[in-house]
Formats: C-alpha cells, sequence, structure tokens
C-alpha cells in the first residue's frame, strides 16, 4: 500500500517541475542562488523516483542515535564545545532522542543536570555555561533539557524564586523582555519567558502585563511576526510571537488569517520544505519554527468554530515536507542538515526531526499511517507544538510544578 501510495506521490512531484522558479530571463543573485538549490534537490528526487521500490524513504534513527549519544557522551564528558550554548546542546540531543525513543542512561541524565545547575546563576536563570552571564535563550533550552528528563532531580534543579526575580529583572515597561540584563529585546524573549514560566508555575499577575499587545505589535503587514515592531516577518520570530500568545491565551490579538497566508505560502512549492521568509532558500530547521505554527492556528481557529477546517490534516502538505527531511536532509553519517551540500549539527537535528514529527501527527498526537512517508517505523514520538518537549513530559512538568505555590514577588 506504502508503495503505490508513494509512486502517486513521484508522479505528482514530476508534474511540479512546472514549480520551478521562474526567473523571468533576469536572473539576480537571489534567483540564482534559488536555482541552484533547485537543481540539488531536483536530481535527489529524480534518483530516488526511479529506485523508489528498491529504497523506500528510511528516517536512519540508528545513525541519527549514534551522532546523538556520541554528542552527548562528549557533553558529559567535557561540556567545553560551542562556549556559550552548551544548555541549548542539551536540549537538542536529549529532546531529539525523545523524539526518537531512544532511553537516555540514568548517569548522563544526571550528569546533564549536574551541569545545568552549574549553568544557574545565583540571582535566577541559566547562562551559556558555568560562572557567564544567564540569558534568557539559554534558560529556556535548560528548562526544556530539565523538564524532558523529568525526574525529580532535573526539576530541583530549577531554582523558581530567582527564576522569576530573573524575569522581573528583564520585564520592560511596554511589556516586553530584555534577552539578558542591558540586553536587546525581541519577540524571542518573550516566549523564551512565557515558556519557562509557565512551565513552572511561576506566572504572577503582572508578569505578563503588556506582553501580549507588544508581540502583537511586532505582526508585520505581511501577516508573519518579526523581531520587533516594524521588522520583516520571520519563521523563527513568527513561531515565538504565537506560541507566546498562545500560552498568554490573546492569541486573539493577531489577524491568524493574514499569518497562516503568510505561513502557507512559506513552504517551497518544488523542495517541499519551508523558507525561513520571502525570498529565501528552504531550510531544514524550519520545518519546524514554520510547520510547528500550523497546529497553533489550526486550534485557535478550531476554538473559533471555523467551519471549514480539516479534521484530518494540517493546513500544509505534509507529505512534501517528510520527503524533503528524508530525501535531502539526511547525513549519511547520521545526523540532520539545513539542506543538500550543509554539514550536520545537533541544530539542525533536533527541529528537523521535530518538523518530522509535526507533520506526522494530528490533533494531539494521532497517527494516520497513510500520513506517514516511507517506512513506518520512521514516525516518530508527537512533539508539544507550544514547548517543542514530547507531550507527556510537558504533562509530567506541568503536574509537578503545579503542586508548588507560585513564588512571592514584590511587584
Ligand atoms: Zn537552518
Amino acid at each position: 500500500m506504502a508503495e503505490s501510495g508513494e509512486e502517486a506521490l513521484w508522479c505528482t512531484r514530476e508534474e511540479h517541475t512546472a514549480e520551478r522558479l521562474k526567473d523571468d530571463c533576469t536572473p539576480t543573485e537571489t534567483s540564482v542562488e534559488q536555482k541552484k538549490v533547485e537543481t540539488a534537490v531536483g536530481s535527489i528526487y529524480a534518483t530516488v523516483r526511479d529506485h523508489l521500490s528498491d529504497f523506500p524513504l528510511v528516517l536512519q534513527r540508528e545513525l541519527h542515535s549514534h551522532y546523538l549519544r556520541k554528542g552527548l557522551q562528549h557533553l558529559s564528558e567535557s561540556y567545553e564545545c560551542l562556549d556559550a550554548s552548551r544548555p541549548w546542546l542539551c536540549y537538542w540531543i536529549v529532546h531529539s532522542l525523545t523524539l526518537l525513543d531512544e532511553p537516555i542512561p540514568e548517569s548522563v541524565a544526571s550528569s546533564v543536570c549536574q551541569f545545568l545547575a552549574r549553568c544557574q546563576g545565583p540571582n535566577g536563570g541559566f547562562a551559556g555555561g558555568p560562572s557567564q552571564q544567564p540569558h534568557l535563550a539559554p534558560t529556556y533550552a535548560a528548562v526544556n533539557a530539565l523538564c524532558t528528563i523529568g525526574t525529580e532531580e532535573a526539576y530541583n534543579v530549577i531554582n523558581r524564586e530567582t527564576l522569576l526575580q530573573f524575569l522581573y529583572a528583564l520585564k520592560q515597561p511596554d511589556g516586553s523582555f530584555n534577552m539578558h540584563v542591558g540586553g536587546e529585546v525581541d519577540v524571542r524573549s518573550a516566549y523564551c519567558a512565557a515558556s519557562v514560566a509557565s512551565l513552572t508555575n511561576i506566572i504572577t499577575p503582572k508578569l505578563f502585563d503588556g506582553t501580549a499587545e507588544w508581540i502583537a505589535r511586532c505582526q508585520f503587514w505581511e501577516g508573519g511576526i518579526g523581531g520587533v515592531p516594524g521588522m520583516e516577518a520571520h519563521g523563527g520570530y513568527t513561531f515565538c510571537g504565537l506560541a507566546a500568545l498562545v500560552i498568554l491565551k490573546r492569541v486573539h490579538l493577531l489577524d491568524m488569517k493574514s499569518l497562516l497566508r503568510w505561513v502557507a505560502f512559506r513552504q517551497m512549492r518544488f523542495e517541499g520544505g519551508f523558507q525561513g521568509r520571502c525570498n529565501k532558500l528552504v531550510d531544514g530547521c524550519y520545518s519546524f519554527w514554520q510547520a510547528g505554527l500550523m497546529p497553533l492556528i489550526h486550534r485557535t481557529l478550531h476554538a473559533e468554530g471555523d467551519p471549514a477546517l480539516s479534521l484530518t490534516n494540517w493546513m500544509f502538505d505534509q507529505k512534501a515536507l517528510q520527503e524533503y527531511i528524508l530525501l535531502c536532509c539526511q547525513c549519511p553519517s547520521g545526523g540532520l542538515l539545513d539542506k543538500p551540500g550543509k554539514s550536520r549539527d545537533f541544530y539542525h537535528t533536533c527541529y528537523c526531526l521535530s518538523g518530522l514529527s509535526i507533520a506526522q501527527h494530528f490533533g494531539s498526537g494521532e497517527i494516520l499511517h497513510e500520513t506517514i512517508v516511507g517506512v513506518p517505523e520512521n514516525t516518530l514520538k508527537p512533539t508539544h507544538p507550544v514547548y517543542n518537549i514530547v507531550p507527556d513530559k510537558v504533562a509530567c512538568a506541568v503536574l509537578h510544578f503545579m503542586q508548588k505555590e507560585i513564588p512571592e514577588m514584590k511587584e
């Protein structure tokens, strides 16, 4: 059954050559780059189409797990790579392994917890490494990694009292947040703050005063959300803005239809993956930042009672995205990447797998077997589209922290 389905898919893809970029004989730097990518992707699709019956599409789980486990091992031995992003490495690796349903050995999980504890600042929040300045991005990564590990030891690392103080120290009068004390403001910080505060149950009545209104001001005329008011729409910022508004229960402040239109057009018609911005190249990491918006938009429109919504599919081509990830983003020696010709890294491994998971599941994680591209073993665990943590780990963390009092804070 899968085979005939795949054949039908490839016939469609062949017709899709009409979907390649037309530059009207006026090449620009952008169109030349776009055509190079289409040629690389097109030759992969053509080769595979001819051999599809011999080689069904396979997610190389073993190779990816091996690459990730080696990374985790290296982390627990030295924690010295990528100096200021080590909590991110912890999160990208543990989340990827969890999506692959690969257990993390207790001793390794415990050493990750101990390392992250050393990244926590005396005045709250987590830094990129021990003795560095706390910052909202590694704070988000550390809390996500700890909730994904999900043990008592992991939860106990998080000092909720000082975390709340840290968030208050970053809060600006207009509702936005600095990324770190004295640092820049953009919509990422609002999401990181809302994400960690909601997971750990430290939201006070005033913590997010004005934040939702500030985020809504970042929706650009294109429909997507920019980093700050007036900035071009971008996939990463759009995800952060919408996910934060879902947490704050204020999505109605956005023009949802124009947001949907913007993100739907970011799926590349020929490649099947997503671009981050208008006129940019496809990139595997936007498989999550852009496709991850779709469950959030779907849920919002569903709550508004939109009668035209599908009950079986998100509003993007889920199969085309899976094909792009499986065919163009897998490194032959394990790990995933941006596009053909690029190197693997843990960031792209995490967000390609997260996007693949979004494209495979619908609703609260149901799997429709006809939605899975390739062999059934390609199926990953579902991911929570607000936090990008597997849903049962979100539920456990929320339950754990719900039993604790919200810390007192002089406001
Ligand atoms: Zn990327």
